[in-house]
């Protein structure tokens, strides 16, 4: 495995999360650095890249044991396949482009988990305890609205 692809920094968060440095869960975590937000697919032709055969069954078994510790977030956009990305725990956004589907990281509004205190009477949310909240910005990225300003 090339140096560059194993950052000590992976090793360290492996360990501090009490799992086996492996191959595959490295080759996993180094593929999420290159590539944030990637979809299960291109995961799996990084890891055959950098270690041979990988079932995707087994990074999917991966990404659970990653997400499991808080090492991966797995994001769920509607009408989209899974995405994963390494910053998990700090309860960040996204901003989607409805168009070509990329997509970026925005800094959650408040600054703390769960980013949504509604502020509001406790009434208002239902009896809930809320331990997380997912926003998601849909718009257009700046090259898409580009290519939608060409074609006026
Ligand atoms: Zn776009
Ligand atoms: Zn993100």
């Amino acid at each position: 495995m090339s140096l560059a692809l194993q950052p000590d920094s992976h090793v360290a968060s492996l360990r501090a999360a009490g799992l086996r440095v492996t191959r595959p869960r490295l080759a996993v975590m180094a593929a999420l650095a290159q590539a944030p937000h990637a979809q299960v697919e291109p995961v799996v032709s990084a890891v055959r890249a950098e270690i041979g055969s990988v079932s995707v069954q087994g990074v999917y078994d991966v990404l659970r044991v990653l997400g499991g510790a808080g090492l991966v977030r797995r994001i769920d956009l509607a009408g989209a396949a899974a995405r994963y990305e390494l910053r998990a725990g700090d309860n960040h956004h996204h901003a989607v482009c409805r168009s070509c589907g990329v997509t970026a990281d925005v800094d959650c509004a408040v600054g703390t988990v769960p980013c949504l205190d509604p502020g509001i009477d406790p009434g208002g949310l239902h009896g809930f305890v809320v331990d997380e909240a997912e926003v998601t910005y849909w718009g257009y990225c700046p090259a898409c609205r580009t290519d939608l300003k060409e074609r006026e």
